[in-house]
């Protein structure tokens, strides 16, 4: 039988601000356990939490940066359960009145419909060692945003190569909004999946599943086919999907039942007595939009349309924040935006293999591009300018000259290189007038350029050498 997928997504994020939601606790990965905490990111009995105003901006941030509608009035409510990373047994999250509703998401031509985006805060971290389970409150009250997708609406997120679309896509607009790191090995960024399958074309849902907190790409994208094909073979079987939570094993390659729907939990949400609501103004969120910098499919249609890119290097290169940054940094520097864009899909991009910092300022990449344009600089011999100041202080200009690798040889010196070669070489000239093969001329050139030291410019080396053979 032939089944239509549905796919809902509901995405976690910590928020990049300096300290937590509701204390004045720094926001810091990394520190050693239970080191970062206080009585109300602990939920002491009487400690008074009081909200961190840069979260519900960058909240509003991520709304409007897809164009979500914002709520005049935004409040907290305390979702209650029991479990041993959540010191009050309740988690301030949001249900009723969220701070974004009504967004969309643009992946493949499709504008994938969002119901919401709440502000909470992020539970401590379980580590279990052998028999023992260890608690790090460090992450508790980090501010985290969740984002709902509305599977019930159309367009559906259809398959695992389109929920991946839609993360990666959330993912950078998340960065270059500036409101998350998502750095995924962090957990900064987690999904739950929602999976069900109906009859193709059948208008009405099929029971889904949830798939929890599975962490990264590559595991949401095997979770998710592997739930498709399990909902697949039980329907095809004339079997019933059991509505229920799944935990997704990454190493096993499978997932199994947490719990059914006979006993998943109420969390009996109420507003938090202890939190005023929010007011949020129209000048609040001008302000908030005024400040939000260019998204990635803004600059790529400003690469592709007024830079003449390829969406293949717009994409390359708006894959990371920061080479973005510096290749709108280089542009602003040297109007020539191809040519800079070839410099750093290729050579720039090479250097920083591993995630590593692009260890060259703009100034003295744009130095090495435009001698290299002048014809005063050898290709060969700029990149290795490169290697030499690349992760140095050094000035590409300075190391260019003290090291010899300008082309600054008078065109008088290098005719009288080029003559002394031809004489030097007389028998090979006349085997290339008689043969007219290009191996023959390119040796020359490569004899030109070797008695240059490199300094002669090989193109114009080859022109002159066709008008006197030729
Ligand atoms: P729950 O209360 O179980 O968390 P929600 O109503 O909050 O369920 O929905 C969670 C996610 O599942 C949302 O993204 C929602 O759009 C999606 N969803 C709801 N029904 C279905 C369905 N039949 N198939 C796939 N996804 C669904
Ligand atoms: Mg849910
Ligand atoms: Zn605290």
């Amino acid at each position: 039988m032939q089944y239509d997928v549905v796919i809902g997504l509901e995405v976690h994020a910590e928020l990049n601000t300096k300290t937590k939601c509701f204390c004045s606790c720094k926001n810091q990965y990394g520190q050693s356990p239970n080191s970062n905490c206080c009585p109300v990111c602990v939920g002491l009995p009487g400690a008074l939490p009081v909200l961190n105003g840069e979260a519900v901006k960058k909240t509003i941030k991520a709304g409007l940066a897809m164009g979500f509608e914002i709520n005049k009035t935004a409040i907290f409510e305390r979702k209650n359960y029991f479990y041993p990373d959540l010191p009050k047994a309740y988690q301030i999250s949001q249900l009723e009145k969220p701070i974004c509703i009504n967004g969309s998401l643009r992946i493949f031509d499709k504008d994938i419909p969002i119901n919401r985006i709440h502000l909470e805060e992020d539970a401590g971290k379980l580590i279990h060692q052998g028999n023992i389970s260890m608690i790090d409150y460090n992450r508790g009250g980090v501010p985290l945003i969740e984002l709902v997708t509305d599977a019930l609406k159309e367009p559906h997120i259809e398959s695992a190569d389109e929920a991946i679309e839609f993360l990666t896509k959330l993912r950078q607009i998340y960065i270059y909004a500036g409101v998350a790191e998502c750095e995924l090995e962090k957990g900064q960024m987690r999904a739950d999946v929602n999976i069900s399958l109906k009859p193709k074309g059948s208008a009405e849902y099929g029971v889904k599943v949830e798939m929890k907190n599975i962490m990264g790409f590559k595991s949401v994208y095997r979770a998710i086919n592997y739930e498709i094909n399990r909902q697949k073979e039980i329907l095809d079987d004339g079997g019933t999907i059991l509505q229920e939570t799944r935990k997704w094993d990454d190493e096993k390659g499978e997932s199994f039942t947490l719990r059914t729907k006979e006993n998943s939990e109420d969390y009996r949400y109420f507003p938090d007595p202890d939190l005023i609501a929010i007011h949020i103004s129209d000048e609040d969120i001008e302000e908030i939009k005024k400040s939000l910098s260019p998204l990635p499919d803004q600059l790529k249609q400003i690469y592709t349309s007024n830079y003449g890119l390829s969406e293949y290097d717009a994409d390359v290169i708006l894959a990371d924040k920061k080479i973005s940054d510096f290749y709108n940094q280089c542009v602003a520097l040297y109007p020539q935006p191809k040519t800079i864009a070839n410099w750093i899909t290729t050579e720039i991009l090479a250097r920083i293999k591993n995630n590593e910092d692009i260890a060259i300022s703009g100034e003295n990449l744009i130095w090495i591009i435009k001698t290299v344009d002048e014809k005063k600089l050898q290709r060969n011999n700029a990149k290795e300018l490169l290697s030499i100041i690349w992760g140095t202080d050094l000035d590409a200009q300075t190391e260019a000259k003290s090291r010899g690798l300008l082309s600054d040889l008078d065109q008088s010196v290098i005719l009288g290189i080029l003559d002394n070669v031809l004489k030097e070489k007389a028998e090979v000239v006349e085997q290339y007038k008689r043969e007219k093969d290009p191996k023959i001329l390119n040796f020359l050139v490569g004899q030109v350029m070797k008695a240059s030291l490199g300094k002669a410019n090989a193109q114009e080396i080859m022109q002159i050498l066709r008008e006197k053979l030729n």
